[in-house]
């Protein structure tokens, strides 16, 4: 099949489908201006750092040097200005639809919640959400980037830490059962953006295809093929998941 082939086929699937789940990563928000981390151009190749990300991004860092974990997060992993693309706005709009039930991501930018999606699962957390460790109070994003160096909690000048997974740190355990849940019960799921590569994420997806049912349908949007390319109906790695999303949702209803 060529691109538009696949794409007309995806439409397709879309227009039977009633509860499609989408799980996301990184490559989902490239064309908003956010770097993958592991691409070549992307955070893990860059130099500026004496520590790698993993180091700097972990949970002993974050105590052990607040001030550098917060000069790099807020350098390299907030990104105040960037906007939904495409592949937001379609996901948020399949969901307005009735078509798609949750979006299961594990980027940190908020930019589903930013595009109108309701219900969004962030696997990894959101840098949108902070808290004051001492007093639990919330603070947005804002917050984190006005504040000049560490930022502490105006009531209690508590350290603030973002809601976001750490290295070192597990995953909600709620959240991953809820994401499990909604793959579990798809009857369509889109994989977008991601290379399935990272652990746990192929092991989520294994979910949807544990009782192979004829009927559920599955595609794989990523720039790079993945291993896994072969157990989906349809994989797509010629264009950007921006253009294949809206390309497709110009073929529905
Ligand atoms: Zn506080």
């Amino acid at each position: 099949m060529n691109l538009e082939q696949k794409i007309k086929k995806l439409a397709e699937y879309i227009n039977k489908s009633s509860n499609i789940v989408f799980f996301g990563g990184a490559g989902v928000s490239t064309e908003s201006g956010i770097p993958d981390f592991r691409s070549s151009s992307g955070l893990y190749n860059n130099q500026e750092y004496d520590e790698p990300p993993e180091t700097m991004l972990s949970r002993t860092y974050f105590f052990e040097n607040t001030d550098k974990f917060y000069d790099f997060y807020k350098n390299k992993m907030l990104y105040p200005s960037a906007q939904p693309n495409d592949a937001h706005k379609i996901l948020a709009q399949l969901e307005q639809a009735g078509k798609l039930q949750a979006v299961i991501t594990q980027n940190v930018d908020n930019l589903h919640g930013l595009a109108g999606s309701k219900n969004v699962i962030e696997l990894h957390g959101s840098a949108n959400k902070n808290i004051c460790l001492n007093c639990k109070q919330f603070y947005d994003v804002n917050y984190i980037i006005n504040s000049k160096q560490t930022p502490l909690c105006k009531n209690c000048d508590g350290l603030i830490k973002p809601d976001v997974v750490l290295y070192e740190e597990q995953l909600d355990e709620q959240t991953v059962s809820s994401a499990i849940n909604y793959i579990s019960g798809a009857d369509m799921l889109i994989v977008g953006g991601t290379s399935l590569a990272v652990y746990p994420a192929a092991h989520y997806i294994s979910y949807f295809f544990h009782d192979g049912k004829q009927e559920k349908k599955s595609a794989i949007i990523n720039k790079s093929g993945t291993s896994y390319d072969d157990m989906f109906d349809i994989n797509i790695n010629e264009a950007g998941i921006g253009i294949v999303l809206s390309k497709a949702y110009d073929l529905l209803f």
